[in-house]
């Protein structure tokens, strides 16, 4: 089946595109007739000016490189296909401010034929124009037939030759530049998923579930290898070792390092492609010199990316740093490159309290001491970590599904051993807020961490461990403060439909001078009872307010988990033997 795609129809597609590119673009202007982009600013008389083009699909290349600095006009053809020579013999014209003009084409016969037709034409009208091919995708490497696809290395041409120009140089000199940045840079792609052209009932081609295609080029055609999915660092060297081969790269060679994604591959993979495109390149001892990360030469919504080497010396360094307003070159652009740091100094770190030195707290019938406290943590931490993937398949049926995570990274952070045998009451209260406060996310590490902050500070108060009354103070004081942070009432499908019962039976059983035990095991059975009934309501806070009714028939798993604390609680009192 076709999946939706934003469109009026298939043929407007394009047009309805420029539309928005021109409106919203204060230095790119759009001549119908017979159809390309310059620049709005006149360039200075007797600078060179730069010209490419291309089937659209590739957004941003190359309206989105028309700018100061890089190009001065650009001819898109419809989706994938080039411009045709006419479009490219007015766009010369146009551009033409003395100095001649640089074609910039991408190795593809249909833009070959019809730029060099129009640079013909344009010699007609006495422009000089110098044509540099751009041909880096080692996929399409082979003896015969058309040579290697022009890619993601464009962006680099322009860039350079834009320099050049913009500082000056003459018409030789801009494609000279052009010419030895394109000599010096290879690609290489991978997709996970193919591009689906407008108006189009299927995907290019089809990928069963788990294979992915390396050596894929940026029209939705097919790649030259198909493979099971791998981790990324496996991937980054399949991806790599071809482009270092046919550049001949050596050990000590300086290279600026392209991460390209080509349309739906989210930034932080391909920030995470970046990192072990490092790591890999370190080891064979390649030196990055500049780095770029992003999509800039897409295949419409293709699912991929695009590992590109340009090796470089400081003449064409001198001109890739130079600025340029162009919309589409990130406007802050790493300079010299200072290595990716190791892993381990990326972790979150954040101390959660831990005391080797603890008094002992005795406890009685009537009161929580350290052991049983140490039970009832131990035995609650290691029954959530237990539950992790049914509270996150509750938070993704009822919310965003990150509950069960969350839980995880404050839990992992605190020491189930230390709990059980060495901490005091007041640390084993005081480590848990603190793991949920500094290692966990979302709504539910604040809160949990808010309301074990009150056991901590209850416990601390108590060298004669927890009675049913600092209980029922330390829940009571929870549950005032997360209904002071998170602005829950009882019946809003909360965590507070657990406690509230749970503080209320506490303090009735205080009032009544009920036993320890007595007291736990009717806060656990009224905390229960609250949360199995949030199944029976839709939620008014959190994210899982967002889903509305959907999340009709779903327990809270904040609200479970804190009926698991008073049970275990319970558990813990219960009269040994
Ligand atoms: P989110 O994804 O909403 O940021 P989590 O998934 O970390 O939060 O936690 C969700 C849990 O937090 C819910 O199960 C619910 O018990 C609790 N919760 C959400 N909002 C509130 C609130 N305003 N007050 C009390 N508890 C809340
Ligand atoms: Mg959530």
């Amino acid at each position: 089946m076709a999946h939706p795609q934003f469109l009026n129809s298939p043929k407007s597609f394009v047009v309805d595109a420029l539309r928005g590119a021109v409106a919203t673009t204060d230095d790119l202007e759009w001549h119908p007739e017979p159809g390309y982009l310059t620049r709005r600013e006149p360039l200075p008389s007797g600078q060179v000016a730069l010209l490419s083009g291309g089937g659209s699909g590739h957004e941003p290349l190359h309206a989105g490189f028309v700018g100061r600095g890089m190009l001065t006009g650009a001819c898109p053809g419809l989706i994938f296909s080039s411009p045709n020579a006419l479009q490219v013999r007015a766009a010369t014209r146009a551009v033409d401010a003395g100095g001649g003009v640089v074609h910039i084409v991408k190795n593809y016969t249909g833009d070959v034929l019809n730029f060099r037709i129009a640079g013909d034409l344009a010699a007609e009208d006495g422009i000089t124009v110098e044509h540099i091919l751009v041909d880096d995708d080692v996929a399409s490497e082979r003896e015969d037939g058309p040579g290697r696809r022009g890619t993601a290395a464009t962006i680099a041409v322009e860039k350079v030759c834009g320099a050049s120009a913009e500082r000056g140089d003459d018409l030789a000199a801009v494609a000279e530049f052009g010419r030895r940045t394109a000599r010096n840079a290879r690609s290489m792609a991978v997709a996970l998923r193919a591009c689906t052209v407008p108006g189009a009932n299927s995907p290019s081609f089809d990928l069963p579930d788990g294979q992915i295609e390396l050596g894929i080029g940026i029209h939705g055609e097919r790649g030259t290898e198909r493979v099971e999915a791998m981790p990324a660092a496996e991937l980054v060297r399949r991806l790599t070792d071809p482009v270092l081969a046919s550049l001949g790269v050596q050990r000590g060679d300086p290279v600026i390092a392209i991460v390209n994604g080509l349309g739906a591959a989210h930034p932080l993979e391909l920030q995470l492609l970046f990192g072990q495109l490092a790591d890999y390149l370190a080891d064979r001892g390649v030196v990055i010199r500049r780095s770029l990360v992003g999509s800039f030469v897409t295949a419409l919504d293709m699912d991929g990316a695009s590992i590109t080497l340009v090796r470089c010396d400081d003449e064409l360094l001198d001109l890739w740093d130079a600025p340029t307003s162009a919309p589409g070159w990130p406007n802050a652009p790493a300079g010299e490159f200072r290595g990716v740091p190791d892993e381990s100094g990326m972790q979150f770190r954040s101390k959660v309290a831990s005391r080797e030195d603890e008094a002992d707290v005795p406890g009685t019938a009537d009161a929580l001491g350290r052991a049983a406290v140490g039970r009832w943590i131990g035995a609650f931490v290691e029954k959530v970590l237990a539950e992790e993937p049914n509270l996150t398949d509750l938070d993704r049926r009822a919310g965003d599904g990150d509950f069960g995570t969350n839980m995880v990274a404050a839990l992992d952070h605190v020491d189930v051993s230390k709990i059980r045998g060495t901490y005091a009451p007041a640390t084993v209260f005081e480590s848990l807020s603190d793991a949920y406060l500094g290692h966990a996310g979302g709504t539910s590490g604040a809160l949990f961490g808010v309301w074990f902050r009150q056991f901590f500070r209850v416990a601390a108060d108590a060298p004669h461990g927890l009675d049913l009354k600092a209980i029922a103070a330390a829940a009571r004081a929870g549950l005032d403060a997360i209904q002071e942070l998170g602005g829950a009432q009882p019946g809003d499908k909360t965590m507070i439909d657990a406690i509230a019962p749970a503080v209320a039976a506490l303090e009735s059983a205080v009032a009544a001078g009920r036993s320890l035990a007595g007291g736990l095991a009717e806060a656990t059975d009224a905390s229960a009872r609250g949360s199995e009934a949030t199944a029976d309501l839709t939620a008014r806070r959190g994210r899982a307010s967002y889903i509305g009714e959907a999340a009709r028939g779903v327990v809270d798993p904040g609200a479970l988990v804190l009926s698991w604390l008073f049970a275990e609680a319970a558990e813990a009192a219960r009269p040994v033997g």
